[in-house]
């Protein structure tokens, strides 16, 4: 099977050439010239802009587990409606990934029903599989999460938020910095990669200690999680990684404070990356009026500063990658009260389509996006080249965008089990036309088609 992209815009990390690409089953041929062969079929991308396809490294589809929320299949068809040819599963499903054998296992299951390409994370237990580590990574781990300062269920897994609402024997507390210190050392011995949620626990304990009563306001909320718990957070964990040589991914940066804290151990040469979201580069803490409990995400939605900061650190290298850190909840969950409602927000879908709008807003430039979507995420990652390359011998695997349309976000139209959106009625600059994964149309114009063949990609770090 031959196949060709003709007369469009490809845009890498590198620069904008016009050219054509030919593939064949499913692989990148060649790059840049146009060939007179026969091919088997020809896309004509004149007008558009061809990316290799998105990344999105931070999905959690509750898939096995709490699939009233969402499941795999959904996460990964809306995946493709918006343009990710590949996502990255979170562990923390029940039971989470937190061995070798479960995640075998978690890919077996995943590939029977995915639209797109995946990969998957381990989880980090502390000491409880801390052994579990390097086989995790054997089998192919893009990463292993630390859901810091949060304990865990110690049958489920689960994250406990209210510490009070369980006996102590039944929970794994949250780890000490000596035990992230052990959990450090280990990942740098096997040449992998630590993420972590960066908010310090003990500075929101005392914020709500000074509160003494659920919150009722947002600025209540930013109270409650200050950026500091942020900072501190990410101070820790450049020591920790500057005494180990661990790799250490900060997930979700949300204020500016986190970002100084970033630009200073990075300048210290510590081997710290950090991602970011679209929900904090979107909008701030005065879109609340009008999105309410929707918005609500930890670490919190914070204000303009802290918006405009984040997007310095992702023009400058600062931030190196975008997830949108999709973790859905049912409407009804989410019509809750501010204090009781859970955090999490709708985003696999809209990711490209949010990301390419600030492009053609002049928030950043296609080379930049096409990184922190594409190659950044998947060298990150250990998924590169096979994924986020235009290049001979890459997955022929692409995000084609018209720069010229516009698309308004109707969440009655998206393809989450639970479908909502905080951009629920934005009109957006550009369009996600078509998504392509391995030569195969899977999307077009915001509509999955086809079968379910996304397989899992083991990620291959060092
Ligand atoms: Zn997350």
């Amino acid at each position: 099977m031959r196949l060709r992209i003709a007369n469009g815009t490809l845009v890498t990390g590198r620069g904008l050439v016009r050219g054509d690409v030919e593939c064949r089953d499913g692989t990148i041929e060649r790059v840049g010239e146009t060939g007179a062969d026969r091919v088997d079929e020809q896309i004509d991308a004149r007008g558009l802009l061809v990316f290799p396809g998105f990344l999105d490294p931070h999905v959690h589809s509750r898939d096995p587990g709490l699939t009233h929320k969402e499941d795999f299949a959904h996460s990964t068809r809306a995946a493709a409606a918006g343009g990710v040819t590949t996502l990255c599963e979170m562990p923390n499903a029940i039971p989470p990934v937190s061995s070798a054998n479960i995640l075998v296992e978690r890919a077996a299951q995943h590939t029977r029903v995915a639209h797109v390409d995946f990969g998957l994370w381990g989880q980090a237990l502390g000491q409880e599989n801390l052994a579990e580590i390097a086989g995790m990574f054997r089998a192919g781990a893009v990463g292993v999460k630390l859901f810091w300062g949060y304990a865990l269920h110690r049958q489920t897994g689960m994250l406990v938020y209210n510490l009070s609402d369980e006996p102590a024997a039944n929970l794994i507390p949250p780890p000490s910095n000596g035990e992230v210190l052990e959990l450090c050392r280990e990942v740098a011995r096997v040449g992998g990669l630590l993420a972590a949620h960066c908010e310090d626990r003990g500075v929101i304990d005392a914020a709500e200690r000074r509160l003494e009563r659920p919150i009722s306001t947002y600025a209540e909320l930013l109270d409650l999680r200050p950026a500091t718990a942020e900072s501190v957070s990410i101070a820790v964990a450049a020591e920790l990684s500057a005494a180990t040589g661990c790799r250490f991914h900060v997930v979700h940066t949300a204020s500016q404070s986190g970002v100084r804290t970033l630009r200073r151990v990075q300048a210290d040469g510590v081997r710290l990356t950090a991602e970011t979201c679209p929900h904090y580069l979107a909008f701030s803490a005065a879109d609340f009026a009008e999105l309410g409990v929707m918005m609500k995400v930890y670490p919190p939605i914070r204000n303009e500063v802290d918006q405009s900061a984040l997007w310095d650190a992702v023009r400058d290298g600062t931030i190196t990658s975008i997830g949108s850190d999709h973790a859905p909840h049912t409407v009804e969950e989410k019509s809750h009260d501010l204090a009781s409602a859970p955090a999490g927000v709708h985003g696999v879908e809209t990711l490209g389509t949010v990301m390419v709008d600030a492009m053609l807003n002049g928030n950043i430039t296609p080379e930049r996006l096409a990184w922190v979507l594409s190659e950044g995420t998947a060298r990150l990652y250990g998924l590169h080249p096979r994924k986020g390359a235009i290049q001979t011998g890459a997955d022929a695997d692409f995000t084609l965008v018209d720069p010229e349309a516009t698309t308004t976000v109707d969440s009655s139209r998206l393809h989450s089990k639970q479908p909502q959106s905080p951009w629920h009625g934005r009109r957006l600059r550009g369009a996600i036309k078509m998504t392509m994964l391995r030569g195969e149309v899977i999307a077009r114009d915001g509509e999955p088609l086809g079968q379910p063949r996304g397989r899992f990609v083991p990620a291959v770090h060092g």
